[in-house]
């Protein structure tokens, strides 16, 4: 069931493995019909080529918008060789036909990735080549469509053979239109992107979102749970993220690594100033910014971090924005880490921590992004919504309003700014308590606030250092020369995903010391949580945003 390739059609834009190719199929005995450059580089080799414009009469036109949409292209590409009536049809047009189809396609995502003007992002939309690339993989019943340059060792070795086997064609059809479904969800997402305002709506164009453009990249050993299968798949179309990131130590990343991987770059990157987020089960146990002063702030962010809960911290999966510094590594080398991921590693950075056999290290690559919109499967189909991001107008300290006490010192509303971007990586209901840019307790995941307050207030005082203290739990100073070893709620910040429905959750924070708080506000009994803070004399904003992660 082989097709010998008697006549070829080339149109690449990569010119990667063109010489040898043309070589192979011409010394093979194929005729080469080919596009401009493309022809021009073919012919340059010496190898004989005829230019696609005198196939088809016309030349090309437009700025090569135009150049190889022809019926004695298409013709050629798509006659049916099983019904004679097509056959006879090319016969009274003298229409000759194609077997072999070597397309590649203008570099969209890559211009797109080049920061390029729209004119020159629409310029790179190919139009022809797609054509070509469809046609041929439709008449897999006798063409032969090739899209990647690595192919081309095996389409030589195939002219000498007489032509690929039918089910090398059917498979190379499949290759066909994943690559051009690929390139097309590309294009649909960047236009959807670019004139989402223009439409006046603000609705985005949904259907691009929900078919990303992926590629199996690497089978995992198993998923969540040993009993399931799982893999990775790679969206060419999409921000540079973990999925391809490059690993420089460690054994292979585990699926729930992976989570917990995405989850902590997701934390870190909230923050411009230097920031470490650790990791469990998707959930930070710790997140901090490096102090302005420190010597080395990305080393102080982590210790600071890991401070707010050593005991979940081990076997933590940690992330940085900023590069890995020798000092950070120095004490990370010490806790037990699955992962560390940052945009960079200094060279003693990986040395140290590489003579750990079982972290992994993972660098990530340049243009780290995340995606514009998310998809959640639910059963019979898909969520797709925007991605939380921090920048609703609430996100910004001076659209904040004042709603109980006095406005906050510079210091204080810092560490409020701080816990207020640090909550949104916390599971709903999420509660964090801050102090000095560190997460100093985290409640999340409950089913209530309620819950959520007194775990962040349990975790400051039960899990972190100990700190020595002249100021008692009431905030007040302690007697003189009697230092108190006081809880860490005391003298922290406050930050709630969302509203406090009623003033109970709130109070648990006020018992415990905490002297400001940032939540959405909205509640029908804000009235009573208003209350409640005034009573305590302590400050309270309201942001109007919210966060709810789940
Ligand atoms: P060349 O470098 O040979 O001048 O052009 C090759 C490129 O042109 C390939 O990437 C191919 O996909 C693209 N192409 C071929 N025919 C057409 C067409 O009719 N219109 C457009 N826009 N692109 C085409």
């Amino acid at each position: 069931d082989r097709v010998p390739f008697r006549r070829a059609l080339i149109s690449v834009y990569d010119k990667t493995g063109l010489e040898e190719l043309a070589t192979g199929l011409h010394a093979a005995g194929v005729r080469i019909v080919s596009t401009g450059s493309t022809a021009k580089r073919i012919a340059a080799a010496g190898i004989p080529v005829q230019e696609v414009e005198e196939v088809t009469g016309s030349p090309e036109m437009l700025d090569g918008r135009v150049k190889t949409l022809h019926p004695r292209v298409h013709g050629g590409i798509l006659a049916d060789r099983r019904v004679p009536a097509h056959m006879q049809t090319l016969a009274d047009m003298e229409i000759e036909a194609f077997d072999l189809v070597v397309v590649n396609l203008y570099p969209f995502v890559e211009t797109v990735r080049s920061g390029a003007a729209q004119d020159d992002v629409v310029e790179q939309i190919d139009i022809g080549g797609p054509a070509m690339v469809r046609s041929a993989a439709k008449n897999h019943a006798a063409v032969s469509i090739v899209v990647d340059p690595s192919s081309y060792g095996a389409v030589v070795a195939a002219a000498a053979e007489g032509g690929f086997e039918l089910k090398t064609r059917r498979r190379l059809a499949a290759k066909a239109f994943a690559h051009t479904a690929a390139y097309d969800t590309a294009v649909a997402t960047w236009t959807a992107e670019q004139f989402k305002d223009e439409d006046g709506d603000g609705i985005i164009d949904w259907p691009a979102f929900s078919g990303i453009s992926l590629e199996r990249a690497e089978v995992l050993r198993y998923g969540e749970n040993p009993h399931q299968q799982a893999a990775l798949y790679v969206d060419k179309a999409a921000p540079a993220g973990i999925a391809q990131a490059d690993q420089l130590h460690g054994k292979a990343m585990s699926y729930n690594n992976y989570v917990d991987a995405d989850a902590a770059l997701r934390a870190a990157f909230d923050f411009a100033e230097p920031a470490v987020a650790i990791i469990k089960h998707a959930n930070p146990c710790g997140v901090a910014v490096g102090s302005a002063d420190a010597a080395d702030p990305i080393a102080d962010a982590h210790a600071k971090a890991h401070a707010c809960d050593p005991l979940s911290a081990f076997g933590g999966v940690i992330a940085a924005n900023r590069t890995v510094t020798k000092a950070m590594a120095e004490t990370v080398k010490d806790i037990f880490t699955e992962v560390v991921i940052a945009p960079d590693f200094e060279a003693e950075a990986v040395e140290i921590l590489s003579k750990k056999k079982n972290i992994r290290l993972i660098a990530l690559p340049e243009g780290y992004g995340r995606y514009q919109a998310e998809n959640r499967q639910v059963s019979g189909g898909m969520l797709i919504q925007i991605s939380d991001t921090i920048a609703a107008a609430g996100d910004s300290p001076e659209n904040w309003t004042l709603a109980a006490g006095e406005a906050a010192d510079a210091a204080t509303l810092a560490d409020l700014q701080f816990a207020w971007r640090a909550v949104r990586a916390a599971k709903s209901n999420a509660i964090l308590l801050a102090s000095n840019g560190a997460a100093v307790g985290i409640g999340m995941g409950q089913v209530n606030r309620v819950d959520s307050c007194k775990l962040a207030v349990e975790r400051a005082n039960t899990l972190g250092v100990t700190v020595e203290s002249t100021v008692d739990a009431a905030g007040g100073a302690a007697g003189a020369g009697d230092a108190v070893s006081v809880k860490r709620s005391v003298g922290s910040v406050a930050s709630s995903d969302a509203f406090f429905p009623f003033a109970d959750g709130l109070q648990i924070l006020l018992d415990a010391g905490v002297k400001a708080v940032v939540q959405p506000g909205g509640s029908v009994r804000d009235e009573e949580v208003i209350a409640a803070a005034n009573e305590a004399g302590i400050t309270m904003y309201f942001t109007g945003a919210r966060h709810f992660f789940h």
